[in-house]
Formats: C-alpha cells, sequence, structure tokens
C-alpha cells in the first residue's frame, strides 16, 4: 500500500499524518517541535514506516523547494537558515522529500480534500501565530518565480500601524494574527480567550475581532481586486472565531464590490491536520 507521509513543523508543535492512496488519513500524531532543525529531521525519519513512499515537510517561512532547504523560518527553534533539510532527510531513509511553504501545504489540502473541494481559483489565509496565505488558479497552488506567492498578511491595512516582522508597519498579520488580537487588551492570555469574551458581550474584545476582520477584508478584498478571484478559504487557530470577523470583513468587500462582485468566505474544513496532510500530498507530487 502506498503511504505518505507529511510533517507540519509549527513554532511550538509538530503534527504528522500518514495519507493513503485516496486521500484517506491512516494515522496522525502530534509532538513538541524538537529543539532544531536537526533533531526535527530526526523525529521525521523516527515516523518512516514500512509501506511509506515519500515524506512532505511543511515550514513556517519561506524556502527553496527545489533543493529542498530552509530559507527564511523564524518562528521554529534553533537555526534553520540554510539548513538542507530535505537531502538530509532524503539520505536518512531513502525517500524523496519534498520541503514546502506551510500555508500552502494548508492550501492544497483544503484544495484537494477540505473546504475548496471541486474549485479551480481560491484564495487562502492561515490566521495563526501570524498569518499565511497562498493561492490556487486554475486549480493549482501558485508558487510565483521566487517561490513565496501569497503573502496575504503582508498586505498593508493602515500604513501607520504597529511595526511588523517582515519590516513593514500595519500589516493585516499585525490586526488578525492571534497576538495581535491580545495585544491591547488586558487580561487575555490568548484570542481563543478574546473571542469567548466577545461573545459574551465584552466590547472592548468584540471591537479587537472587529479589527481583525477589518484588516482581513482589506487584504482579500485588494488580493480579490487583483487577482479576479471571489472564494476565500479561511483555516488556522484563530478561524474558530472567523464568525466574528466576518460582518467587518464583509464591509470591506462591499466597498469594492462594483469591481471585484460577490465574494464567498468559507472556513476551513481539514482542522488543524490540514497543514500535514498538504505536506503529505505535496510529497507524494513529482519533484
Ligand atoms: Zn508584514
Amino acid at each position: 500500500m502506498v503511504t505518505r507521509l507529511g510533517v507540519d513543523v509549527g513554532g511550538t508543535t509538530v503534527k504528522w499524518a500518514m495519507l493513503g492512496a485516496d486521500h484517506e488519513v491512516l494515522g496522525s500524531g502530534s509532538a513538541p517541535t524538537p529543539p532544531g532543525p536537526g533533531a526535527v529531521v530526526e523525529l521525521a525519519r523516527g515516523l518512516v514506516r514500512e509501506g511509506v513512499t515519500s515524506i512532505g515537510i511543511g515550514l513556517p517561512g519561506h524556502v527553496d523547494r527545489a533543493a529542498g532547504i530552509a530559507r527564511f523560518v523564524p518562528n521554529p527553534p534553533g537555526d534553520w537558515t540554510d539548513f538542507p533539510v530535505g537531502p538530509q532527510l532524503s539520505a536518512g531513509t531513502g525517500l524523496p522529500v519534498a520541503v514546502v511553504n506551510d500555508a500552502r501545504a494548508f492550501a492544497l489540502a483544503e484544495l484537494r480534500t477540505g473546504a475548496a473541494r471541486g474549485r479551480s481559483d481560491v484564495l487562502f489565509a492561515v490566521l495563526g501565530t501570524g498569518v499565511g496565505g497562498a493561492v490556487a488558479l486554475g486549480g493549482e497552488i501558485l508558487a510565483g518565480p521566487r517561490d513565496n506567492l501569497g503573502e496575504v498578511g503582508h498586505i498593508t491595512a493602515d500604513p501607520s500601524g504597529p511595526p511588523c516582522c517582515c519590516g513593514n508597519r500595519g500589516c493585516v498579520e499585525t490586526y488578525a494574527a492571534a497576538p495581535a488580537i491580545v495585544r491591547g487588551l488586558d487580561g487575555f492570555a490568548t484570542a481563543a480567550a478574546v473571542a469567548a469574551a466577545a461573545r459574551s458581550g465584552d466590547r472592548e474584545a468584540a471591537a479587537a475581532m472587529s479589527r481583525a476582520g477589518r484588516a482581513l477584508g482589506v487584504a482579500l478584498g485588494d488580493a480579490a481586486a487583483l487577482l479576479g478571484i471571489g472564494t476565500i478559504v479561511v483555516g488556522g487557530g484563530v478561524a474558530g472565531a472567523l464568525d466574528l470577523m466576518l460582518s467587518a470583513m464583509r464591509d470591506e468587500f462591499e466597498r469594492r464590490r462594483p469591481l471585484i462582485g460577490d465574494v464567498t468566505v468559507s472556513p476551513a474544513a481539514l482542522g488543524p491536520w490540514a497543514g500535514a496532510i498538504g505536506a503529505a500530498l505535496y510529497g507524494g507530487e513529482p519533484q
């Protein structure tokens, strides 16, 4: 039986999934992210079982997909810059290894087996510690000439807004990522706690969710105008609060209606395993 292993490396947690021939999940698991890239390679190597034919590794940052090398991967522990993840893991297992951006892995999984199944043109946003993004056009996830296409999280929502890790100010990520939603509010440790308070009628919490929604609406509305795509899928840990952001998002889409027309927004369908499933799908594709 053909089994594809997908490993989704996050800043705090590594998740993995084994995929069968029809994209069915045969097994999955998670562990705290090991202290550096070498230890992550060892963890992945230890997951290989009889029947595994390929491995995909999703990393939260920019990678050189052709060479299987990490480039700009700031969040997981250790120094990932220029680490040869693919070559090391391939040498250790004898298997083909694909190394991909985690938002693109998420998007491929949702496109093939999740919320965007059957669609060909879709904008994806992933709300977590940061805000990732990807674009599907003609049924394919676009990579772009520099293999970094789709960073909707770094579209500017307010040029005089808070500083962003990318060097710019007021990126969507500085409003809609989990730490940004918590920032400036007293007594909340997580975005989920802010969302719960907003549901209970806390006005400041509701305003923070609405700010996140407006910033997302600006970015995704502008992306829809640029690309001519009206289907949006939103995932990641913060997407459970999508309903609290939707009204402010829709205001921005309405503002642009003559240009972008109808826009549909759907929550992701595969939950926390989308990244691992997508990494496995990438691993099974011809390199
Ligand atoms: Zn930015």
